[in-house]
């Protein structure tokens, strides 16, 4: 361990499994000397999580829907009486229903789009609000975003159009925090499989698409998400905030199909 984390603490909001990207997040952090607490939606949940978290040595858990204003302001105020003050925080959360993330997105109904924009783009805002409240100077916060926001990707839809809107909120949110000197930023992460994904149509396509055609020729991995939040989270971060760190194999730089490339 580098001790680049000794003495900070902070919540990881969004584990589900050992394929989550908070998990990537989590490892490294906790290998780095992070005290971690995390959050989880839903009881179901609860059984696979902590397992998981006492394997990395911690064990402070609590049940959040970030829909739901009552479970954020119970998830801080257990928070609060914890440590007091907090570090940094991960938002790896993003949900839409799975029947808009293929075909066209001129279909997306009024209520999907509404509730993605609720628990994909304003639960980060909302949970700024109450970490930046209980945060030391040199906080950090950090959100998950995918190049599906920037350019038309298959089947990405409504949540390409909600990353944009994350992605805008980073530079609004990283303008009111900064005078605090708290930062906020983003990792715009290649696909990597994990639950949430397998929700989006077509999505092997995706990742053999970007296997073939992004310039180190393979996918990323959860680890190196993992040691890019590592970056932005430690003090190596600090002069760094709104900028959205693409986390991806350097796709985002990728115009056209290489020419080695086979078909798939
Ligand atoms: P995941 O399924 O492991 O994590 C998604 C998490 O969101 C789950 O823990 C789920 O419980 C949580 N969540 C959904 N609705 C919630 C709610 N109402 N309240 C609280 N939590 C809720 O998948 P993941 O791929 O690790 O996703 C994490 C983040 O990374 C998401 O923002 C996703 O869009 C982003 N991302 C993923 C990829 C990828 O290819 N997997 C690429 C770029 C960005």
């Amino acid at each position: 361990s580098t001790g680049l984390m000794a003495g900070k603490r902070g919540l990881i909001m969004g584990l589900a499994n050992d394929k989550s990207i908070a998990w990537g997040i989590a490892q490294q952090l906790a290998a780095h000397g992070a005290e971690i607490a995390f959050s989880y939606q839903g009881d179901a949940l609860k059984k696979r999580v902590e397992p998981l978290i006492a394997s990395i040595g911690m064990s402070e858990m609590v049940e959040c829907d970030v829909s739901s204003e009552e479970s954020m302001d119970a998830l801080f105020a257990r928070l609060a009486e914890k440590w007091g003050k907090i570090d940094f925080l991960v938002h790896a959360i993003g949900f839409s229903d799975k029947n808009e993330l293929r075909g066209r997105y001129v279909d997306t109904s009024r209520q999907n789009f509404l509730m993605t924009m609720d628990i994909s783009v304003y639960s980060f805002t909302a949970v700024c609000q109450r970490a930046a409240a209980m945060m030391n100077e040199g906080g950090s916060l950090l959100t998950l975003t995918y190049y599906g926001a920037e350019k038309v990707m298959p089947h990405y839809n409504v949540m390409g159009v909600a990353k944009a809107a994350l992605e805008a909120s980073l530079m609004y949110l990283a303008e009111d925090l900064g005078k605090d000197g708290i930062r906020v930023n983003a990792i715009s992460a290649g696909p990597i499989k994990t639950l949430a994904a397998s929700g989006i149509g077509d999505f092997r396509y995706i990742l053999k698409w970007n296997e073939l055609n992004s310039p180190l020729r393979r996918n990323v991995t959860q680890e190196e998400v993992g040691k890019a939040s590592l970056f932005l989270l430690s003090d190596l971060g600090s002069g760094t905030t709104g900028e959205n760190l693409h986390v991806d194999c350097g796709y985002h730089v990728v115009g056209m199909k290489s020419v080695d490339a086979p078909d798939i």
